[in-house]
C-alpha cells in the first residue's frame, strides 16, 4: 500500500486530508509540525509527502530544503499545499525540488491524479537506476563466477598500476590457471567444470583482500592485482591459493566428488615495465614456467 506522510499544523485539514486519501486506498501518516515530518520521514519511510507551506516553526519550504539536502529523503516525491499561490512561495518550492503544488481548498481528485503522476514518475526512475546497475554489473561482471570480466579486470588493474607508479609503491601480479581442465571436464562434465571454477573464484575471494583485483580471463584463466604487495607477499598469497585449492572436494552436480590443482605465475613491478600489459605478460611466461616443470606450483621473479 502506498505510504502518504501528511504534513499539516491544523488538525482538521490533516484530518479531512486522512479520511479522503484513505479512502483512495492510500495508507496515511500524520505530522503536524516540519520537525515531526523530519523525523517521521525516517521512521516511517514514505512513498510520498504532503507538505503544507505555511506552519509555525520551521516553515514547509524549510522542511523541503532539509528533505531535498538529505540523501535518504531526496528522492521521496514532495506535493506541496498551499492557501496562497499569489505569492512566489510555489516558485521557491518547485526551484528546491518540489515536485508539485496543490492550492486549498483542496479538490481531492486533483490531488490523488497528482499523486498517482509523481508516484509514476518516481516508479519509472527507480526502475531506470536499477536497469543501469543492472547493466553496469553485465558490462564489469563474468557472469559464472561474478568475478570482474577481462576488460574491467583490466581497466582496475592499469588505474592501480599508474597509482603505484606514481607514489612509488610495489604492486605484484599473478596469473592462475587450472590443471588439467578439460580433463575434469571430460571425467566429470562441463556442469563439474563451471563447479570447480566458481569453487576456485571463493578461494581466492578468502585469501585475498578487498583492495585486490580478481578477474577471470577466460576459459579457466584468472589474474589478480595485488597493489601494495611485494613480490615476497605475493608468493605468499599464491601458495596459499594453491594449497587452499589443492585441498577443496568438490561435489560435482551429478557425479563423484574431485579436487583439482593450479599453476600459478607471480611478478611484481619491475624498472623495465612501462604498463599493466608488460608485467602480466611475464607473469603469463611464469605460468607457463610452472606448467612446463609439472604443474600444481607457482613460480615467480
Ligand atoms: P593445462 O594444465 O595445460 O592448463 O591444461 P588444461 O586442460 O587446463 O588447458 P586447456 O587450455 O587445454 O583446456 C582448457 C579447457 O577449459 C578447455 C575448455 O573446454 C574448458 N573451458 C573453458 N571455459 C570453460 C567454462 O566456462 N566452463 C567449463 N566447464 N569449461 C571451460
Ligand atoms: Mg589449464
Ligand atoms: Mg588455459
Amino acid at each position: 500500500m502506498t505510504k502518504v506522510l501528511v504534513v499539516d499544523d491544523v488538525e482538521d485539514n490533516v484530518v479531512l486530508l486522512t479520511f479522503e486519501l484513505e479512502d483512495e486506498g492510500f495508507e496515511v501518516i500524520a505530522a503536524y509540525n516540519g520537525q515531526q515530518c523530519l523525523d517521521k520521514v525516517h521512521e516511517e519511510k514514505p512513498d510520498i509527502i504532503l507538505l503544507d507551506i505555511r506552519m509555525p516553526g520551521i516553515s514547509g519550504l524549510d522542511t523541503l530544503e532539509q528533505l531535498k539536502a538529505n540523501e535518504h529523503t531526496r528522492d521521496i516525491p514532495v506535493i506541496m499545499v498551499s492557501a496562497n499561490t499569489a505569492d512566489n512561495s510555489i516558485i521557491q518550492a518547485l526551484d528546491l525540488g518540489a515536485h508539485d503544488f496543490v492550492s486549498k481548498p483542496i479538490e481531492y481528485p486533483v490531488l490523488s491524479a497528482r499523486m498517482r503522476s509523481a508516484l509514476r514518475l518516481i516508479n519509472a526512475r527507480r526502475a531506470l537506476v536499477k536497469a543501469n546497475e543492472e547493466l553496469e554489473r553485465l558490462a564489469t561482471q563474468d557472469p559464472l563466477t561474478h568475478t570482474y570480466n577481462r576488460r574491467h579486470f583490466f581497466a582496475l588493474s592499469e588505474a592501480e598500476y599508474s597509482k603505484s607508479l606514481r607514489h612509488n609503491r610495489p604492486l605484484s601480479v599473478l596469473m592462475i590457471d587450472v590443471d588439467l581442465f578439460k580433463a575434469i571436464n571430460d571425467t566429470y562434465g562441463h556442469a563439474a567444470g563451471d563447479t570447480a571454477l566458481i569453487a576456485l573464484t571463493e578461494c581466492c575471494r578468502l585469501a585475498t583482500r578487498d583492495s585486490d583485483i580478481f578477474g577471470r580471463l577466460g576459459g579457466e584463466e584468472f589474474a589478480l592485482t595485488c597493489p601494495d604487495a611485494d613480490l615476497e607477499g605475493a608468493v605468499a598469497l599464491a601458495e596459499r591459493i594453491r594449497q587452499s585449492c589443492e585441498e577443496l572436494t568438490i561435489d560435482a552436480p551429478d557425479g563423484k566428488p574431485f579436487s583439482m590443482t593450479l599453476s600459478i605465475g607471480v611478478t611484481t613491478i619491475a624498472a623495465e615495465d612501462n604498463d599493466f600489459s608488460h608485467t602480466l605478460q611475464r607473469a603469463d611466461k611464469l605460468l607457463y614456467q610452472a606448467k612446463a616443470l609439472g604443474r600444481n606450483r607457482s613460480v615467480s621473479c
